[in-house]
């Protein structure tokens, strides 16, 4: 990122309530969105598609390194095909953690999702290490987060499914990404941690755009 950029970063947990903050303050603020996750969720459909072990790290880092990702507009390609769908399902979400958790995998995400930044004057950019470990400059680093039953509750709102299997299901990959050794989930002592559990998206989308207008103008005086 160069030093003028805008780049504000969302990490936090699953169904806390990331993309739809995440897509709603890129329009406000005027600025490209990446869902990062879907980068993850793109490498582990492919695996699975090529019959790669997601426990194979040396199979699937190759993996990760043979293919063009593509995350516009609410869409995923990989090599030209269209997996927007695929990588939502069950199968992709219950191993996506384990192909998060592979360093080589991490590292060509990482590369992908700086130049990503790079060339653009700035983004909304949500993931799980993205204030942390992508980019440790960004404009503004937000935590999002929500009981996990909310969460579940939204999750089951948006896709169906049974609460409490989805609420397990949630806690599990909670867990599995903030203790991997690589890049974990957590929250850093200058990001802002903001609990949407009892909060419309409005609101906190304006909570966001304040925080981004007061960092421009402490940067300005
Ligand atoms: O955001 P979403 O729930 O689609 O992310 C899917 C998975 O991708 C997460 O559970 C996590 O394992 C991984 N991920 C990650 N780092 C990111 C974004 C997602 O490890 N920056």
């Amino acid at each position: 990122m160069s030093a003028t950029s805008t780049i504000v970063a969302i990490d936090g947990p699953a169904g806390a309530g990331k993309s739809t903050i995440a897509k709603a303050l890129a329009k406000r603020l005027e600025l490209d969105y990446l869902d990062t996750g879907a980068m993850y969720r793109a490498v582990t459909h492919a695996a699975i598609e090529r019959g790669v072990p997601l426990d194979d790290a040396v199979a699937v880092g190759e993996v990760a390194r043979g293919i063009t990702i593509l995350v516009t507009d609410g869409r995923t390609c990989v090599d030209g095909v269209d997996v927007s769908d695929l990588i939502r399902g069950t199968i992709v979400t219950s191993g996506v953690s384990t192909v998060a958790a592979n360093s080589e995998v991490r590292r060509v995400m990482r590369d992908l999702q700086r130049a990503w930044g790079d060339e653009r004057p700035g983004g909304v950019i949500e993931g799980r290490d993205i204030g942390t470990i992508v980019f440790p400059d960004a404009t503004l680093k937000v935590y999002l987060t929500a009981s996990p039953r909310v969460r579940a509750q939204r999750r089951v709102g948006q896709v169906g499914g049974d609460l409490e299997e989805t609420e397990r299901s949630i806690v599990e990959r909670d867990h599995k990404d903030s203790s991997r050794s690589d890049s974990p989930l957590v929250t850093s002592a200058d990001s802002v941690v903001v609990d949407t559990s009892d909060r419309s998206v409005d609101e906190v989308v304006e909570e966001i755009v304040t925080l981004v207008e007061g960092r421009h103008g402490s940067e300005r005086a």
